[in-house]
């Protein structure tokens, strides 16, 4: 990896890191998610970086891919096991980097994903085939007593890409990808008291543009001209200054123009708990950008 972006990577997981503390802080009972999600975005600009992806602020049994809806009135409550996960970037060198904030009184859940986070960083090096650190997220989870999320998985990161391989699972296995070194990958443990399966609500807040065919209905290219700066990243219905975006929404992503990510969840009265840090793979290890 060049130096530049090396430190592009490094200079976006700072901000990440701190702007990640500071969002922690504000969940509270009784604070508003709209509030906590425009505030945490409006540091990552105010930073001079990006925001790669919506802010998502997930909730007990969801695990990801919530965020705010354009009028959104819910607050934290006691008890809550919540997810803060956000993204910044610089000059699209992307820092993803979540925590849980418990609320309530399941502070091993908690532990659980943070211990399988840093067991998986542990074994980062070059020649480290994937399916070893699944083997080290799933052991630290299981000794405590609870499921990792299997259809959940860590990723590389690459320029303006979030999602790209190769997928790092939280379940054990043997072999998959090969890490190198210079990779930019995330690693994401998810914890839960439920399946360990995740599945789609019907909720969908959180779009991306996928293809960049020429589309007809006014609002629909209203949408995609609002969101042609983001480059492909992933963006919020509460982003968007076209009024009654949703039926444009929705033809879009018929017409495969956009992907949605409705929110993923565990079975209902289930918890979840996710722990993530951003990293370059090195020559003896890697560097976590976002520590
Ligand atoms: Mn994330
Ligand atoms: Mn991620």
């Amino acid at each position: 990896m060049k130096e530049e972006i090396f430190e592009r990577y490094i200079q976006a997981g700072k901000v990440a890191s701190t702007i990640l503390k500071k969002g922690a802080d504000m969940i509270r009972p009784d604070a508003s998610l709209a509030e906590t999600a425009a505030q945490v975005e409006q540091m990552i600009i105010d930073a001079g970086l990006g925001v790669a992806f919506p802010v998502n602020i997930s909730l007990n049994e969801s695990a990801a891919h919530d965020t705010p809806s354009p009028e959104d009135d819910r607050t934290f409550r006691t008890g809550d096991m919540v997810k803060l996960d956000l993204g910044a970037h610089l000059d699209g060198y992307i820092a993803d980097t979540a925590l849980t904030v418990d609320l309530g009184d399941q502070g091993l859940l908690v532990e659980a994903s943070v211990a399988a986070r840093d067991a998986a960083i542990a074994r980062v090096r070059p020649g480290v085939a994937i399916g070893e650190l699944g083997v080290a997220v799933a052991a630290e989870i299981g000794s405590r007593g609870f499921r990792p999320v299997a259809n959940l998985t860590g990723h590389g990161l690459d320029q303006f890409r979030l999602h790209m391989g190769p997928n790092v699972p939280n379940i054990g296995g043997i072999g998959g990808a090969v890490l190198e070194e210079g990779m930019a990958i995330a690693i994401e443990p998810f914890a839960t008291t439920g399946t360990g399966y995740v599945s789609d609500l019907k909720r969908v807040e959180i779009f991306s543009q996928q293809s960049w065919k020429p589309v007809r209905m006014p609002a629909s290219r209203k949408i995609l001209s609002e969101i042609e700066p983001r480059k492909g990243l992933p963006f919020a219905r509460r982003h968007l200054k076209t009024p009654k975006p949703d039926l444009a929404l929705l033809r879009l992503v018929r017409e495969g123009v956009l992907h949605s990510y409705p929110v993923l969840a565990d079975i209902p009265g289930s918890y979840v708990s996710q722990s993530e840090h951003t990293m370059i793979v090195t020559s003896d290890g890697c560097v976590v950008t976002t520590a």
